[in-house]
């Protein structure tokens, strides 16, 4: 049971505390309705920064937030924590994890998952990064190796914990790249000096044949010389096969040897169960008309990743990013009122904001309207940018002072291997010592 209260509101149920539900949320709680805010996890998560906390740049808690303190003192606001499991249409009403609710309007924003295409040995093996704690498992899997390389003698073997495989050429795989081949670069040397860092290889796979292909080609272009100079092997127009723990299999038929592959290359989405076949498509993305409402059902909304707004400018959807979902949730917000009551309201309209990517310590590009530029003031531009998309002014401060301390000693201070099985103390000791 949710056990909420009917209070004679509209009842607006609203799944998922990403960019899309917190944008859309934060805004309708201030109108006059029953907000019921739902997510299986109890804090928003800033996914740009996945790759810093898994990198020990920044700590996990610095890029989430608490739900509930986005809503403190409002009374007209129910937040459970719970999983979506199926959507009845008919009788509007919703099946969680934890009991049946009905609504007026549904908001979806669920968001999406990593896309293995079908690959079990890939899905079984590669390292992902889509939450916090994805980012700390890789951040303990890198950590853990370079421990273990230490007392490995025997060169071959010793490739086989320190090279490591990314996998996607977007913003996730060439962000990491630049940080990884940082560390290589700055902290190998200093903290695990038996390590040669000449040892370590790091690849970037891509299977076009550019990196950024969502960007410029100046900015594809740009990239790849900032990584090569790093000592980054860029792989272009090969594919990933297969993985069986040790060697990352090619197309081509060559393989690396290598146990982590870190899988950043596509995103689907999780099938909403009980809404109609014909209202998503391939990737379960959900088909919406101009006012964001799904197709074929009734009082039913999607915003974000889900989402799949087609147009003449968007053939598949608007870019899987936080701009649309922000922009989506602000414009819900503003006209679900009127939208439930009939009323025509204008449609949606994305205002692309450009786009940016960062490529190690002080570099960047970014490709905006009318101007697209990389270097140093495209990494100032970017740091600005994520700082101020960042929830929470406590955390805002937080990733500022890891930033400049990071940039004055060429360090990052964060490097504990952190395990829940390895506690020193167990519930037994606390009862004895309490
Ligand atoms: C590593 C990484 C780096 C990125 N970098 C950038 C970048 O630099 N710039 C950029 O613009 N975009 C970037 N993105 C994309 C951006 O983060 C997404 O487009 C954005 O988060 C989408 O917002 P959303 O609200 O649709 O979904 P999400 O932010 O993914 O939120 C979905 C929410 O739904 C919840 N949820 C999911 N399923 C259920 C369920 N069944 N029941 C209850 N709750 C559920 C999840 O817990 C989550 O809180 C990046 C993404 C990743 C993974």
């Amino acid at each position: 049971m949710l056990n909420i209260p009917d209070t004679g509101q509209k009842r607006i149920v609203v799944i998922g505390a990403g960019f899309a539900g917190v944008s859309f949320a934060s805004r309708i709680a201030k109108q006059d309705v029953q907000l019921v805010f739902i997510d299986k996890i109890n804090y928003h998560q800033f996914q740009p920064l996945l790759y810093q906390v898994s990198m020990a740049g920044l700590e996990p808690s610095s890029i989430s937030f608490p739900i509930r303190r986005l809503f403190q003192k409002k009374k007209n606001v129910f937040i459970r924590i719970a999983s979506l499991e199926s959507v009845d249409h008919e009788k509007k009403r919703i099946q969680t994890s934890s009991g049946e609710i009905w609504y007026d309007a549904l908001v979806i924003a669920t968001g999406a998952r990593t896309n293995f295409y079908g690959n079990k040995n890939l899905e079984k093996r590669a390292y992902t990064l889509k939450s916090v704690s994805d980012s700390l498992k890789l951040r303990n899997a890198i950590l853990e190796d370079y421990e273990k390389a230490l007392s490995e003698p025997d060169y071959d073997k010793r490739q086989k914990y320190i090279d490591i495989v990314i996998v996607g050429g977007g913003a996730t795989g060439v962000e990491l790249a630049g940080a990884l081949a940082e560390m290589k670069k700055y902290i190998l040397p200093k903290e695990y000096v038996e390590i040669d860092s000449k040892e370590m290889d790091i690849y970037l796979v891509q299977s076009g044949d550019r990196l950024l292909n969502s960007m410029s080609e100046k900015s594809s272009a740009r990239a790849l010389k900032e990584l090569q100079r790093l000592n980054v092997n860029v792989v272009l127009n090969k594919r990933v096969s297969d993985f069986d723990g040790t060697h990352v299999h090619l197309d081509s038929g060559e393989k690396i040897y290598c146990k982590k592959l870190i899988w950043a290359a596509g995103i689907c989405c999780d099938p909403i169960k009980g809404l109609p076949e014909d209202s998503r498509d391939r990737s379960n993305r959900l088909h919406v008309d101009g006012n964001l409402k799904v197709a074929n059902v009734k009082d039913v909304f999607a915003l974000g990743d889900i989402a799949s707004m087609k147009s003449a400018e968007y053939e598949y959807g608007h870019p899987q990013v936080a701009q649309p979902a922000i922009q989506q949730g602000r414009y819900l917000a503003k006209h679900l009122l009127d939208i439930l009551e009939g009323k025509t309201v204008k449609n949606f309209e994305y205002k692309d904001k450009g786009s940016m990517a960062t490529i190690g310590r002080h570099q960047a590009v970014v490709d905006l309207k009318n101007a697209k530029f990389g270097g140093f003031s495209a990494w100032i531009l970017w740091l600005v940018v994520h700082l101020y998309s960042i929830l929470g002014f406590k955390n805002r401060l937080l990733v500022l002072f890891n930033w400049i301390w990071n940039y004055i000693t060429y360090d990052q201070s964060l490097r504990l291997i952190i395990k829940q099985n390895e506690q020193t103390s167990t519930k037994d000791d606390n009862v004895s010592n309490g």
